[in-house]
């Protein structure tokens, strides 16, 4: 067994949040199951991805790392944008729009924010070893060892 240090804060933050957001979307996809078929895969799927980020980044793995930092902003931004129309179109109640924000757009957002943290970027072993630039960028498509942008070094 490889022993890594102790999670940062940055990360228990990350993972509570995600777990937030990954609870709410399932108890969404869980109203939607009654009525609207579409809807509800479609939350289902959501609640999935995230229960798989938390499970990933629980583990260390630096390809939920990536996901988890990038894919938690685009799709906080697109519910967003989401829970906005709602509102102008009259589709949604303002009870339903401030879960929304309150259970996925903010603890998404804020995901991704701690996960770029130094102390998570440090416990994903995401600076080159030999000159200190921080990378995000895998050598093979599952990140298992990263590639330094600025002088090439592979660890
Ligand atoms: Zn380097």
């Amino acid at each position: 067994m490889e022993t890594r240090p102790k999670a940062p804060a940055s990360i228990h933050t990350a993972n509570l949040l995600l777990l937030l957001a990954a609870s709410v979307q399932a108890g969404a996809a869980l109203i939607l199951s009654a009525s609207n078929a579409a809807g509800f895969a479609q939350w289902l799927f959501a609640a999935v991805v995230m229960g798989l980020l938390l499970w990933g980044i629980f583990r260390g793995y630096r390809l939920a790392w990536l996901w988890g930092r990038y894919l938690t902003l685009v799709l906080s931004a697109v519910m967003l944008a989401t829970v906005a129309l709602g509102l102008s179109l009259g589709r949604l109640r303002a009870l339903q729009a401030a879960v929304m924000l309150g259970g996925i757009v903010f603890p998404m957002a804020a995901v991704g924010i701690a996960l770029g943290r130094p102390s998570a970027r440090r416990w994903f072993d995401l600076y080159c070893p030999k000159c200190g630039t921080p990378t995000s960028r895998g050598k093979d498509f599952l990140f298992r060892q990263a590639r330094c942008p600025k002088c090439g070094a592979v660890w």
